[in-house]
């Protein structure tokens, strides 16, 4: 790909707010630096939005020089679409305004913020809506592949309480996506990602959540792993929508309410969310405690805010990352001995095994009411490879994938497309579902060329482009 002529550049930088930076200029390097560090690429240009005429201008640029054209929320999707080689990034990470409107219960929110900066803005008025369990992840891209977290069984996904949004689409119009305006549009980008154009504004509506919530870790010894599964799975059937238990198969980490000798042995650890009153929520998570015999536990009424932020420690940048995921209807015997066996071989100490949990209100929401079709997951498994050093990847990435194989006969064969890693094109079918055709019916209407392909790409039938700007990659 020929890159633009300087003074082309110059041009381009004279029409923006924000900074236009280039291979070798200052911030150019942590610009392109994004969450998972087994991906490294080099874009040609890092245009760092400060509005919708930047976004506007620099999609024209892209377009008027052939450039892929990557867009970068929080920068935190494992498949690392948000830079590429040699194309443009549409850096939003500069756009981080997020406004509350507490009598409406409703947020306005820019494409850069981060879940920690919404919970922050929203939670001053005991407001949240269902937002990612680590804060540093981006709005944006959550959003846009659909989005759970603890509030989902309660209120549905981050995009079942997307009310509207703002979408400079590929020919550089700004147009309106909710249930009145372009619904067609507005159905696509709650669950088909970046495909149709990048979203300058978010709109949310809010829910009475906190500011305390009941939360947090009961930790179990790996001997008993399989069997407090297996009271797990019974419990979780039995749930109300109010509480949500995620399961996590790890060594353990040096936490303060663990004995040390525990330190880095192999545990199940339950981490839960109780979004009601707190005297009930202790009354329906007493029976966990008798799963098994603890190691110890850090429950109790804690602020919202301090919650959402409880994994960010384990997940912090720059790491390099591997994951496979499945969803699943139910967890069966099988499923369980499987995941036991292999979170006990685990490549290093930070890798995991989670189980989220989901049903609830966002299983009760029919498969085509967006994007988002997988309606019919209760639990969704996510295979956490992470390691420091690329010698590292050979046995991390084996390990992941010989665990995801060996639960494929359990799974639904669907995938959360913000889990998908960027070797997994053959999935992205999958990802969509039953909402496939549908979908590409609205990228034939808002980006007929392909415009925006980095990403799990729903290709238009019109015309296809070969995606390019991946190089880079290392792992
Ligand atoms: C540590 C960690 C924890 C996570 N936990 C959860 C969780 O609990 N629940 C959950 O649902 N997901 C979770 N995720 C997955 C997360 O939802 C995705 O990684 C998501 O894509 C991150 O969004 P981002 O804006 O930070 O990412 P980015 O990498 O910046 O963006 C991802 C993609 O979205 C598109 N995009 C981003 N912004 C825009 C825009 N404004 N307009 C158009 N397209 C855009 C682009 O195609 C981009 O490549 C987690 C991820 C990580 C790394």
């Amino acid at each position: 790909m020929a890159r633009p002529p300087s003074s082309s550049i110059d041009e381009f930088r004279s029409r923006m707010r924000g900074e236009v930076l280039r291979p070798g200029d200052r911030g150019y390097d942590q610009a392109r630096t994004i969450w998972n560090a087994m991906i490294d690429r080099r874009p040609a240009i890092v245009a760092r939005c400060a509005g919708v005429a930047d976004v506007q201008q620099s999609i024209r640029f892209g377009r008027d020089h052939g450039l892929a054209i990557a867009i970068r929320g929080g920068g935190h999707n494992i498949a690392g679409n948000a830079v590429c080689d040699d194309g443009l990034m549409i850096d939003l990470s500069p756009m981080r305004s997020v406004r509350v409107d507490p009598r409406r219960r409703w947020a306005y929110v820019e494409p850069g913020a981060t879940l920690r900066d919404l919970d922050h803005e929203t939670q001053a008025f005991a407001l949240a809506t269902p937002l990612g369990i680590n804060s540093t992840t981006g709005v944006a891209g959550l959003t846009l592949g659909g989005g759970f977290g603890w509030l989902s069984r309660k209120h549905g996904l981050t995009a079942d309480n997307l009310v509207a949004a703002d979408v400079v689409t590929a020919d550089g119009r700004l147009v309106r996506a909710s249930a009145d305006d372009n619904r067609d549009l507005f159905w696509a980008i709650r669950g088909g990602g970046g495909n149709f154009g990048v979203v300058t504004l978010f709109e949310f509506a809010l829910h009475e959540v906190g500011p305390e919530v009941l939360a947090g870790l009961i930790v179990f010894p790996g001997a008993q792993a399989r069997a407090v599964l297996d009271r797990h799975r019974g419990f979780a059937e039995l749930a109300p929508d109010e509480l949500t238990v995620w399961a996590v198969l790890r060594k353990a980490p040096p936490l303060p309410f663990l004995p040390a000798e525990a330190h880095g042995s192999d545990v199940l650890v339950l981490a839960l969310c109780y979004a009601g009153e707190i005297a009930q929520g202790q009354r329906l998570i007493e029976p966990i405690r008798g799963f098994g015999r603890p190691l110890g536990e850090h429950v109790g009424p804690m602020p919202f805010t301090a919650w959402q932020q409880a994994f960010d420690p384990l997940l912090t940048p720059g790491a390099r990352n591997y994951w496979k995921s499945h969803n699943f209807t139910e967890l069966q015997d099988g499923l369980l001995d499987i995941l036991v066996e292999y979170a006990g071989r685990v490549p290093t100490s930070a890798c995991e095994v989670f189980v989220g949990q989901m049903g609830g209100h966002t299983g009760r929401m029919p498969a085509d009411s967006a994007a988002y079709p997988h309606r019919d997951a209760r639990f969704v498994l996510n295979v956490h490879g992470r390691w420091d050093s690329p010698l590292e990847d050979e046995r991390g990435i084996a390990w992941a994938r010989a665990l995801f194989e060996k639960t494929t006969p359990f799974a639904t064969g669907g995938v959360y497309i913000n889990f998908m890693t960027a070797d997994e094109t053959e999935r992205v079918s999958a990802a969509y579902g039953s909402n496939y055709e549908r979908l590409v019916q609205v990228k034939d209407k808002y980006d007929p060329e392909n415009v925006f392909h980095l990403n799990q790409n729903i290709r238009p039938s019109v015309t296809e482009k070969v995606p390019v700007g991946r190089k880079g990659d290392q792992g």
